[in-house]
């Protein structure tokens, strides 16, 4: 990546455009707004693709390679849907064909500045900008349980694989893809998984191929289920939860809180982005155009949803790109 990955140093000229996030999004609204000419840094908190670098091994995607594609370039896969680690590589090569002005491991803190001469605040220092696009996701900040004990370090908000629990009791918190893909996984490496599902039963949302799996899974016992059950602390002795029949503790060596994540609201507040007072707490911005009610600030893809974080995926939100940048390379007059 280095002969595209600009030091923080040599980036720190003033651009057109900053975008925050080189998610799939990001990257793509970057390449749109540097093919009309503007000068455009992309910073990000984490790696490249970060989000999709904490996906868990070999995660197989729901789209087909050519949907998830951005800037014309074609993913080429050998599977009919492309893993995490295939998208990992098409991103990278874009990126760096692209040759797009990266800032890595440097997290964005605040917007300071009027239209036109904005400086986003990072923590390794400051960047003169005109606009700003906003493409930062909803990964970084998991819906907690709330319950007493759950910062013990043996729960996660984030599956990886499940190879480290053989012969281990794991509980699996949710309902819905991830949370079913990881039970399947883990009962599969010789965990004993309980799963653990607020509502009545496993969501209709999960994808038609591995919801009957899980299902078959649990009629023939070897995934123990508990539904309209909730958590009420993580203890010692394991987790304590509240099922219809009764207080009980279920042994657990881990626990997957796998109960989905949340667009940071104290970073859209710090960068002047007002929410709506709607149910997804929707970021204020054009439908049309995504600008934001801050002038010149854009935001992109999944962020765009809020709470409703399946509302904006790759799929659709690749797509805000061409928009903001038409629109931002028209506002230059
Ligand atoms: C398990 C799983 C499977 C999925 N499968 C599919 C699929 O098959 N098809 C599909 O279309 N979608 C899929 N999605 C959804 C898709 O991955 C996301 O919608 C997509 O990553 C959104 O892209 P984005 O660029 O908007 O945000 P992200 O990819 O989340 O990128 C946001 C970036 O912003 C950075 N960032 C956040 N805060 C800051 C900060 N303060 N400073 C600097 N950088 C910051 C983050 O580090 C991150 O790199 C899946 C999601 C999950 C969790």
């Amino acid at each position: 990546m280095s002969e595209h990955t600009n030091s923080a140093a040599a980036a720190a000229a003033p651009v057109d455009v900053v975008v925050i996030g080189a998610g799939p999004v990001g990257l793509a609204c970057a390449l749109e707004v540097q093919r009309r000419g503007l000068r455009v840094a992309v910073v990000d908190k984490g790696a490249l693709v970060n989000s999709l670098v904490g996906y868990p091994t070999n995660m197989e995607f729901f789209s087909t390679p050519e949907l998830l594609e951005i800037g014309g370039y074609p993913f080429p896969t050998a599977h009919y849907k492309p893993l995490r680690e295939d998208a990992l590589d098409y991103y990278r090569r874009v990126a760096q064909s692209e040759k797009l002005t990266l800032r890595l491991y440097e997290r964005v803190l605040r917007l300071e500045g009027e239209p036109g001469a904005y400086e986003v605040v990072t923590d390794k220092g400051r960047l003169a900008t005109r606009f700003v696009i906003i493409a930062t996701g909803f990964f970084d900040v998991p819906n907690r349980l709330g319950v007493p004990g759950e910062e013990a370090a043996h729960l996660s908000y984030y599956y990886k694989e499940p190879y480290a629990h053989v012969g281990q009791h794991v509980v699996v918190v949710g309902a819905k893809n991830s949370a079913a893909k990881a039970a399947l996984q883990l009962v599969r490496a010789g965990a004993q998984v309980t799963l653990v599902v607020r509502g009545a039963a496993v969501s209709e949302s999960v994808k038609y191929w591995i919801r009957p799996d899980l299902l078959n899974r649990i009629a023939e016992g070897r995934i123990r289920a508990l539904f309209h059950t909730t958590i009420q602390r993580i203890g010692p002795a394991g987790v304590e939860v509240l099922t219809p029949d009764g207080p009980e503790t279920l042994p657990a060596d881990f626990i997957y809180a796998l109960t989905g994540y949340r667009p940071d609201y104290s970073l859209l507040a710090a960068l002047g982005v007002a929410c709506q007072e709607d149910a997804a707490r929707t970021p204020t911005h054009d439908a049309e155009t995504f600008e934001t009610n801050r002038p010149g600030v854009y935001v992109a893809g999944t962020v765009c949803g809020g709470l409703n974080t399946s509302r904006w995926f790759i799929e659709n939100g690749r797509h805000h790109a061409a928009v903001i940048a038409a629109r931002i390379a028209a506002s230059q007059g």
